[in-house]
Parts: structure tokens; C-alpha cells; sequence
């Protein structure tokens, strides 16, 4: 690289703290097996470490038989960071730096390091279990213990031994780094001494106090010679009483009319530390203060996910100053943005703009944005939990943990010395736990379990009590129950034809099988619409102030079907007749949808046919496999197919639907579904995709179907305690299960409907 660029790249390269490490770490990673890193985030462990392999091995003339794959926990990052690196190289993306993500990927003949996520890896697992020609396999973040990370360190550490010369580096960003290394038989650790500049936090009281407000002292008990019950009890009165202080407070500043002309919705200013939501005005309110009376510097704003960030984002794009383009540059990061839009997030913007980023926790370690001197912290992130009691997985914002408070702080002082806003008293800081669990004890595990089942890697529940904390039995067994109902292993735990197929398919085993079904049934294309709505999420938009047009609208595309999946694939066929005539974006904008969804939703599908086309399962004549698509009978049968057995029976009331699941009795609508605002579902069962808990248990989407169609394309239901009317059909269903059976039902299924009638 002689080029004064090339140059410059280099010094920024060697300012790194990462580059004093550098002999270390080679040194370390030739002699042992595995080695563990940590490292302050942005101190070079993703983007440098790899390089530093890479170059060692180039100079040992090892350049061209090396395999260095780095993974990523989420596809955002793998794509950012290999685009980094190859820059840093002086290279395009696809020579020697490569990325593979799910259904994307940019890589050559030439590529020695790629970036994948980690779901990329336990996939090429399943055609290369000793992963053969790969030299090193660095597994990245793995402190945020996230459920592929944990499977993948099991399954590495049974490889290991199969594979001497194997080298495995762990990165992670915080220093709970004995727990892997003793996991590892005492690995030897690297720590890379970091570099960040001090962060003033600010908690609410001072954010508060800094708006001119005074607040009694917080009470902090710790006199050691008190009684602990006692000490708890003054510890609970104080913060009752400094809650409601803080919430007159907080109500007070926002209905301060000088202190800033922002619309007023008290109960969601409220909210501002309340775990269900966050408070947009009070951010609002302290993004104002940044750009009207801070030096200069990016803000970086930590919200819950993508729907918070979207409403988020509107509401300050209407505001005098902070909607000003001219002054401030807007933008949203989170995993399943376009990568045209990442690229900004990097980009320093004009002079005398500030750049604001409305992001996802994503942004607390796997993504550095250099110049943000400004952190706006919510508190909240959305975490999946999971109740295995209730079989059922629930979805959040919930308190985040103090390492990652910690964590969003240092993100401010990357270049100078910054500023942290956490939206929430030191009072509830102080209750946060030290860190959050990691994932495999938080979530459904039916695909992990299929995909241990598919690697080969033995019994379900003896493999995962070898992970590095084991999830709970019941949940294991949840999960094993769910994969022989929908059919993916049969009655002694083994793979069935349709689980091996599933297992190839990067969908949930559910979508998987809806799939397969629409290929089987020939109505592939509304299938396919179907599950990457699933898969990506829903196009249909909620604004907040304009949720009764939205739900208008949504309900025109539903008609009388009764199916929040079947409004979906009408509104993806209109904007497909829309776009033909240039028009998608009117027609997003009259019917409330979300147009950079819709193209997910669509290049999706195109992923999934050559997938399906790929295993066979595509008709030759690829005419045919849309045969049926227009028959809507046939396509609700199908998403009750993939969906069961995730259904409820309905029973109209006089004016509310009462519902019940399999497992947890009473059950809502969502408010967005369609069939939530229908006063009578002309159907006697729901299958839904999802459900969740939140204080009741709400479904999210459902279609409506009949005893016929569940009969025939649902599964066993004998097994659960629903009704007594659904135990006598359970009984035909043990007869009529076999899809192929179902073909034949097809052409008489007039009669055997009237049949059922009676
Ligand atoms: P770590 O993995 O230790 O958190 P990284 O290797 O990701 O650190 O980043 C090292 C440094 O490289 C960051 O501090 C940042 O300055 C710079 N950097 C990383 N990615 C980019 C990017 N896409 N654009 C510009 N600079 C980047
Ligand atoms: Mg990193």
C-alpha cells in the first residue's frame, strides 16, 4: 500500500491498541489450540486480530492454503466489518476479505478470511463436520452469549481434539474471559490493554436537576449495623418515595412550556423508566439539549428495537430542530437494514450537521461508530425470555444489565472525553443485574435441537448438558415434543425425510415446513410471501397517532378471510402490480406499508425458490408449482399445516372472542390482527404463528380454519387437553396425517366437508 491513503489506513491501523498485542497474540496462537481475547470494544479485536493471522500466514508462506473464518453473531456486523477490512487492505470486497450471511454473500477464489455469522458456520458444519482446509475459526462476542455462540463452543470443543492443527481464538469484549478459558481447559488469555476516554453519566436526577429541577437527595442506606429485613425496607420505602418524586418531576419538566414546545402525552412521558416503554419525549427533550447547547459530536441513541426507532425516528423528523436536515443528520441502525443505509452511520457528516443514530443494543459492541461523543441510553433493550412451563416465548423490553449500561456509556468516549443520558434514576440502576442471561436459557430451542440432531452430535439432552450453562430440562423436552408433532423426529428422537429437510432450510422448522408444503401443493408463490413476512416481519405499518387508518387499511386486504397471513400476500401482490407501474411508493404510503419490508419480503422469496428448486422440491415444470396458488382454500390449509400446532379454538361471544390455546387457556388478539376488530370469526380455530406474553398472553397474526381443514392438515392434536370436540377429531387426525393423504382430499373435499357439517 504505497498510496497516501494506503498510508494513512496503516497508521490508523498501528495507533490501534490491538497492534501493541500483535506478537503476543501470534505467539499465543501458534502454541496453543485455543486461546481467549479480550479487549475494551474498538480496540481492534474484530477488525485487526484476523488481519494480524492473516498476514503471519502470508509471511509464512502459508498465504494460500490458510482458511481464516471469523463469525459474527449478527449478519449487520459480518457485512460491516468485512467491508472495513477489505478497505483497510486496500482491496475489494470477494479477494482475500470475504462475507457470508444468511442467503447473501460476497466471496472468491481467493478469499482467505471470511466473515460469517455464526449460524453461516454450524450450517457448513452439516456438509463438513471436521471442518477440513479451515485453519483458524475465531468466534466473536462471544461475552453476549448468544444461543449459536454457546451451541457452537460445544460442538468446537468436540472437534478439537479431531483436529490438532485447528486453532480457535474467542473474543470477547468484556473480562468474564476465565469462564471460557476454564471452559476450555484453562486457555490461556490475552487481554488488550484499552484506550477510551472518560464518560460523565448523567442519570435522570441530573438530567432532571441539569433542566432546573431539585430533588431531595437519594437515600443511600448502608449502615452495616442495621438489620438486613430492615435495611431492605427502608431501601424500598426510599425509592418509593423518590419514584414519586421523580415522576412529578419528570411530569413537570416535560408540561414546562418554556422549557421546550414538545406535543404531550403525560402517560408516555411517564413511561421514560417504566420496563413496558420509553419515554420519546424525555429523549426527545435531551436530543434538543445536545444539539442546541453541546460541543460538537455524534449522539448515539440506544432504544429498544426496530419499531421503537422507526416511531422514534418520525416523531423527530416532524420537530422544528431536530427535523431540520440543514442541522441535524438522522439515521436508524439496526440488523435489518439495507447496507446502503449502514454505510452512512460511518460517514462524518457536513460541518455544523449532527449526526444522530437511533440504534439497537447491536450497537453497544459489535458495530463502533468513531465519532460519537454523546450517549442517549433508554435503559431497555427487547429480550426474548422463554417460559417452559408454559411453553411459551415472550418478548420484552426489559432493564438491561449494568454491563451493558456500562458498555452503551463507553460508547461516548471512542475520541474524547464524552457524555452519557441514561433515562433512569441511579435508584434503578443500582437493581439492574450484573449480567444478562445468556440466550440458550432464554429461548425456544426447537431449531437448535434439530440442528444437533443433524449434525449428528447425539442426544438432544445429554449434548446440551455439556454447553457452558445447560438449559433447563423441561425446555429441552418442550422442544423435543414440538419437533415429533410437526414430524422433523420421529417417536425414538431420530431425524424423519421432512426434519432432514427442514434442517437445510434457514427458516424456523415451522416456516421450513409450510414451505415444503407450498412446493408439495403447488401454491408456492403465496407460501412463499407468507414465510418471509414471518421471517422478516410485518409489512403492515402501526403508526401510533394513525392506528385506526392503518388498521382500515390492513383490514381491506384481509377482506372476509379472516387472516393476517393472507392480507399479507394480497398486499405484497399489489405492491409487485404497484411497482410495475412505478407506483409502490403511493401505494405503500395510502395503505400503510412498509415498502423497505415489502423488498425484504420479496428478495426473500426469490432466496427460498432457488433453495427449494436446489433440494428438488421445486416441480421440474416450475409452471406447475403455482398451479393451486390461486386457490385461497388450499393456501389457508397450508399455513395451517406449517403454523400447527400453534392453534386455538374460538369461541364467539356476544360481542369479545374467547380463546383458548393448548397450553395456556385464555388467550387474546393481538391489536393488530385482523381479526382482533372483527366482531365474529366465522371459523372454530385460529393457527397462529406467534404468541407472546406480555401480562397476558396475546397472539400476534392468525388465519381462521375449519374443522375440515385442521382435520386434514393439522397433526395429532389427541395429545393436548383441548375439548372434548377436538379429542373425537384427534381421532380421524391420527388417520388423515400423511400429506399425502391430504392430495386426495383435495379433490373431494366438497364432499368430505359436508360430510364433516353433519
Ligand atoms: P473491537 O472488535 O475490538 O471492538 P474493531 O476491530 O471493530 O474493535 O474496531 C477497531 C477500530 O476500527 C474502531 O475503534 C474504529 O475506530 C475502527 N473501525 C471499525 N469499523 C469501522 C468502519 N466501518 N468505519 C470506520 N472505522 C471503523
Ligand atoms: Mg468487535
Amino acid at each position: 500500500m504505497e498510496s497516501p491513503e494506503g498510508q494513512k489506513m496503516l497508521e490508523f491501523r498501528r495507533s490501534l491498541p490491538a497492534y501493541k498485542e500483535r506478537d503476543a497474540l501470534l505467539n499465543a496462537i501458534s502454541q496453543n489450540q485455543v486461546v481467549v481475547v479480550s479487549g475494551e470494544t474498538g480496540c481492534g479485536k474484530t477488525t485487526q486480530l484476523p488481519q494480524y493471522i492473516l498476514e503471519s500466514e502470508i509471511e509464512a508462506a502459508r498465504g494460500a492454503s490458510c482458511s481464516i473464518i471469523c463469525t459474527q453473531p449478527r449478519r449487520i456486523s459480518a457485512m460491516a466489518v468485512s467491508e472495513r477490512v477489505a478497505a483497510e487492505r486496500g482491496e475489494k470486497l470477494g479477494e482475500s476479505v470475504g462475507y457470508k450471511v444468511r442467503l447473501e454473500g460476497m466471496k472468491g477464489r481467493d478469499t482467505r478470511l471470511l466473515f460469517c455469522t455464526t449460524g453461516i458456520l454450524l450450517r457448513r458444519l452439516l456438509v463438513d463436520r471436521d471442518l477440513r482446509g479451515v485453519s483458524h475459526v475465531i468466534v466473536d462476542e462471544i461475552h453476549e452469549r448468544g444461543m449459536n455462540e454457546d451451541f457452537l463452543l460445544i460442538v468446537l470443543k468436540d472437534l478439537l481434539p479431531r483436529r490438532p492443527e485447528l486453532r480457535l481464538i474467542l473474543m470477547s469484549a468484556t473480562l468474564n474471559a476465565e469462564l471460557f478459558s476454564s471452559y476450555y481447559g484453562g486457555a490461556p488469555t490475552i487481554h488488550i490493554p484499552g484506550f477510551t476516554y472518560p464518560v460523565r453519566a448523567h442519570f435522570l436526577e441530573n438530567i432532571l436537576e441539569m433542566s432546573g429541577y431539585r430533588l431531595t437527595p437519594y437515600n443511600q442506606i448502608d449502615d452495616y449495623g442495621q438489620e438486613k429485613m430492615w435495611k431492605m425496607q427502608k431501601q424500598a420505602q426510599s425509592f418509593k418515595k423518590r419514584k414519586s418524586q421523580l415522576t412529578s418531576a419528570v411530569e413537570d419538566v416535560l408540561e414546562d412550556a418554556d422549557f421546550r414546545g414538545c406535543s404531550l402525552r403525560t402517560r408516555e412521558s411517564l413511561s421514560c423508566w417504566n420496563p413496558d416503554s420509553i419515554g420519546f419525549n424525555l429523549i426527545e427533550h435531551v436530543l434538543c439539549h445536545i444539539v442546541r447547547k453541546e460541543r460538537p459530536g455524534a449522539v448515539l441513541v440506544f432504544m429498544t428495537g426496530w419499531d421503537d426507532i422507526n416511531s422514534l425516528k418520525g416523531q423527530l423528523q416532524a420537530h422544528p430542530l431536530l427535523g431540520d436536515p440543514s442541522k441535524v443528520l438522522l439515521l436508524a441502525c439496526h440488523g435489518s437494514m439495507p447496507s446502503s443505509e449502514q454505510r452512512l452511520i460511518f460517514e462524518k457528516p457536513e460541518d455544523g450537521v449532527r449526526k444522530i443514530v437511533l440504534a439497537t443494543n447491536m450497537a453497544e459492541t459489535s458495530i463502533t461508530i468513531n465519532d460519537v461523543v454523546f450517549v442517549v441510553d433508554c435503559g431497555k433493550a427487547k429480550e426474548t425470555s422463554y417460559d417452559a412451563l408454559n411453553n411459551t416465548p415472550c418478548l420484552l423490553p426489559s432493564w438491561i444489565s449494568k454491563a451493558a449500561a456500562r458498555q452503551r456509556r463507553g460508547r461516548a468516549g471512542r475520541v474524547q472525553p464524552g457524555e452519557c443520558y441514561h433515562l433512569y434514576p441511579k435508584c434503578v440502576y443500582d437493581t439492574f443485574a450484573d449480567y444478562q442471561l445468556p440466550e440458550l436459557l432464554r429461548t425456544p430451542l426447537q431449531s437448535l435441537c434439530l440442528q444437533i440432531k443433524s449434525l449428528e452430535l447425539g442426544g438432544i439432552t445429554e449434548f446440551l448438558s455439556r454447553a457452558l450453562q445447560p438449559p433447563e430440562l423441561l425446555s429441552v423436552q418442550n422442544a423435543v415434543e414440538y419437533l415429533k408433532i410437526i414430524g422433523a423426529l420421529d417417536e425414538n428422537e431420530n431425524l424423519t425425510v421432512l426434519g432432514c429437510n427442514l434442517s437445510m432450510l434457514p427458516v424456523e422448522p415451522k416456516l421450513g415446513k409450510m414451505l415444503i408444503l407450498g412446493a408439495i401443493f403447488n401454491c408456492l408463490d403465496p407460501i412463499m410471501t407468507v414465510v418471509a413476512g414471518l421471517s422478516v416481519r410485518d409489512p403492515f405499518l402501526m403508526p401510533f397517532d394513525k392506528k385506526d387508518l392503518a388498521e382500515t387499511a390492513k383490514a381491506q386486504f384481509a377482506g372476509q378471510e379472516y387472516s393476517d397471513h393472507i392480507a399479507v400476500i394480497r398486499a405484497y401482490e399489489g405492491w409487485k402490480e404497484a411497482e410495475r407501474e412505478q407506483s409502490g411508493y403511493e401505494y405503500c404510503w395510502k395503505n400503510f406499508l412498509s415498502a423497505q419490508t415489502l423488498k425484504a419480503i420479496h428478495s426473500l422469496r426469490k432466496q427460498f425458490f432457488y433453495l427449494l428448486k436446489d433440494a428438488g422440491l421445486v416441480d421440474q415444470n416450475v409452471e406447475n408449482c403455482n398451479k393451486w396458488s390461486h386457490d385461497e382454500h388450499l393456501v389457508r390449509a397450508v399455513i395451517c399445516a406449517g403454523l400447527f400446532p400453534g392453534i386455538c379454538s374460538v369461541v364467539n361471544k356476544e360481542k369479545s372472542i374467547a380463546m383458548k390455546t393448548m397450553e395456556d387457556g385464555q388467550v387474546l388478539l393481538h391489536s393488530n390482527s385482523v381479526n382482533a376488530e372483527v366482531p365474529k370469526v366465522p371459523y372454530p380455530w385460529l393457527v397462529f404463528n406467534e404468541k407472546v406474553k406480555v401480562n397476558a398472553v396475546f397472539l400476534r397474526d392468525s388465519t381462521g380454519v375449519s374443522d375440515s381443514i385442521l382435520l386434514l392438515f393439522g397433526g395429532n392434536i389427541s395429545r393436548g387437553g383441548l375439548d372434548g370436540h377436538l379429542k373425537m377429531l384427534g381421532g380421524y387426525l391420527e388417520f388423515f396425517m400423511k400429506p399425502a393423504l391430504a392430495v386426495m382430499y383435495l379433490s373431494v373435499k366438497r364432499e368430505l366437508e359436508e360430510l364433516i357439517q353433519r
